[in-house]
């Protein structure tokens, strides 16, 4: 199997060869830019698989790089940022990045993220499988052709809009979704921007599927952002 070739945009030079080296170990290809200009040219040159982009560049605004990106390819972008303001997260997302991950963090986690975030671009290009084969996540699995979600094989009875929530996750298992997708997706292109609706909804659902809605396994909460499920185990 050819190495999946990882595009780092960074301007701390620290940061850049501390998630270089971490990557090249983890058997990744990995190029480097130190600007948002630089990025851009190996981006059209070199086809990453993925890209880590810093919000904070010296040349371009990130968010302008990732509409530039998005004009022309839907290589996943997991954006790397020290703000912690969840409207920057937010309208990252919106943009088009994929996922985000906020300095500081830890290896095993950007880990996951880039995973996640592969998976979900590959099984867009092959059209593959997940929609097929159930989701998996410890004892939780959710066979999407039967529309029948079990925990330890117990079945859970879950409403339509509630199943289409959990399944609109589980499809994005590992990537977290913001509101307004979840929304747009689920009560479609008129729904109401309020996320009241969708918040008494995830409040029904984790009393069903969670032992200790405070304090969920399954399905988690990005405060102000969205919601992240639980990364689906079967490779
Ligand atoms: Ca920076």
């Amino acid at each position: 199997m050819s190495k999946c070739t990882v595009l780092i945009i960074e301007d701390e030079k620290n940061i850049q060869t501390f998630m270089g080296k971490m990557l090249k170990q983890h058997d990744y290809r990995v190029l480097s830019a130190d600007t948002g200009a630089q990025g851009l040219e190996l981006i059209r040159s070199q086809c990453p698989d993925i890209i880590l982009l810093d919000l904070g560049l010296p040349d371009l605004n990130g968010d302008d790089i990732i509409r530039e990106v998005r004009t022309w390819t839907s290589t996943p972008i997991i954006v790397i940022s020290a703000r912690t303001a969840e409207k920057d997260k937010v309208r990252s997302l919106d943009l088009g990045a994929d996922d985000y991950i906020t300095k500081p963090f830890g290896t095993s986690e950007l880990l996951a993220r880039i995973r996640a975030s592969l998976r979900h671009s590959n099984r867009l290009r092959t059209n593959d499988t997940l929609y097929v084969r159930p989701y998996r996540h410890g004892s939780m699995v959710l066979d999407f052709s039967k529309r029948l979600l079990t925990i330890s094989d117990r079945e859970i009875h879950l409403t339509p809009i509630e199943y289409k929530i959990v399944a609109f996750l589980a499809q994005n298992s590992g990537k977290v979704i913001t509101y307004a997708s979840i929304l747009s997706n689920v009560w479609g292109p008129y729904a109401d921007s309020d996320n009241k609706i969708l918040r008494v909804n995830m409040a029904n659902i984790r009393r069903k599927i969670e032992a200790d809605p405070a304090q969920p396994k399954y399905i988690f909460t990005e405060v102000g952002v969205g919601y992240r499920m639980a990364e689906d185990e079967e490779e």
